[in-house]
């Protein structure tokens, strides 16, 4: 693969002059360009610039709505419920993290609940803003089926990330961000095209029959949840977090809401924040990272979010496909 050196600013600047041209405004154009940025900074190339040609998708059919501005509706003194007015969920996450991280030091703990959104993204951004702020931050989202539930061959569920942050004071926090899929889709489809086998238990083929073969999950297949029944278990709490109790659209909702453009699905976002200084009180840090300090001395052991944490050094360029930046530049 042929790759073109982009130093960050130029991504940025690439991401959000695309997004202009695509009908943003600039808050808008801004907040996503930050968040494909930033994927693009750590090595989570899968949501960096890759990303862009199906936000450009989705403003051009009409589906997001590129000036969308953030309505909020104070539910509770811990409760914050968030309209993203159908735009992409950037601006809503940079909108209403600060206000959920003020109210979760407040009460020690709140919530976020994002509706009417275009999520496109990872979700380490929003729960490492919370640990930031010394909060305890998770995280989760819901798109379009493409999992089978644990004794099902139908796809149900979406891939259903979820993501974890723990602060930990001068250091940078505990945190995982994981699709609850036993694959993520696109990981699939490479192997799909480079004819590799997938390990037992990661997809079924369009006959509903176990299958290493990618093409066959790719093809008219399904993914499996990951762990079996109890990843179906996890993804289920996922819908009904961030469906159910955000009161937006459960994944088989969503798709049938969708004008299938290729770009993200409508849908809800579930935030959740918690002050360690308030519910554990003093020492709670000394305390933690004595824990994390234990596990992480294991014998093959690195924590989650390591990968990324060591990227963000990288001063220089990010090394990104060059068909991919030869059109994005044809489209600013
Ligand atoms: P991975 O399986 O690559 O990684 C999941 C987590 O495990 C990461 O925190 C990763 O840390 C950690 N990890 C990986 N390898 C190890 C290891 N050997 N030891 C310890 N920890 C490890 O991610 P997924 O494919 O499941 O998901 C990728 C991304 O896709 C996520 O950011 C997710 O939010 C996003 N996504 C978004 C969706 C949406 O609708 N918006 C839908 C589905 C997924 P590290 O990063 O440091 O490697």
């Amino acid at each position: 693969m042929s790759t073109v050196p982009l130093q960050l600013d130029e991504i940025h600047a690439l991401a959000r002059d695309c997004l202009l041209a695509h009908g943003c405004d600039e808050p808008n154009a801004d907040a996503a360009a930050r968040t494909m940025t930033a994927a693009e900074r750590d090595g989570a190339v899968s949501h960096g610039l890759f990303r862009l040609p199906g936000h450009l998708v989705s403003l051009d059919s009409g589906k997001v709505n590129g000036r969308a501005r953030p309505r909020e509706e104070r539910l509770t003194d811990s409760a914050i419920r968030l309209d993203g007015d159908r735009g992409f969920a950037p601006l809503s996450i940079e909108y209403g993290t600060p206000l959920l991280a003020d109210a979760a030091e407040r009460q020690g703990v709140a919530v976020l609940l994002i509706r009417h959104s275009f999520h496109f993204a990872a979700l380490w951004p929003e729960v490492e803003a919370l640990a930031e702020r010394g909060l305890v931050g998770l995280a989760c989202t819901v798109h379009t089926p493409m999992v089978a539930p644990f004794g099902a061959t139908r796809a149900f569920f979406s891939t259903n990330p979820i993501a974890f942050a723990y602060p930990r004071p001068g250091r940078d926090p505990y945190v995982f961000d994981m699709a609850t899929a036993a694959r993520a889709r696109g990981d699939i489809g490479v192997a799909a095209r480079d004819g590799h086998e997938l390990p037992p238990g990661v997809g079924l083929d369009a006959d509903g029959n176990p299958t290493t073969d990618a093409r066959k999950i790719h093809d008219g297949g399904v993914i499996l949840p990951f762990g079996g029944y109890k990843g179906s278990a996890i993804a289920t709490m996922i819908e009904l977090l961030a469906a159910g109790l955000v009161g937006d659209y459960f994944s088989y909702e969503a798709i049938e809401a969708d004008n299938r453009d290729g770009g993200p699905a409508i849908g809800g976002e579930f935030v959740l924040a918690m002050s360690p200084e308030v519910l554990a009180g003093p020492g709670w840090a000394d305390h933690s990272e004595a824990f994390l300090d234990e596990l992480a001395g294991m014998e093959g052991v690195r924590l989650p979010g390591a990968r990324r944490f060591a990227h963000r050094q990288d001063t220089g360029p990010r090394h990104v496909n060059a068909e991919l930046v030869e059109s994005l530049r044809a489209q600013r």
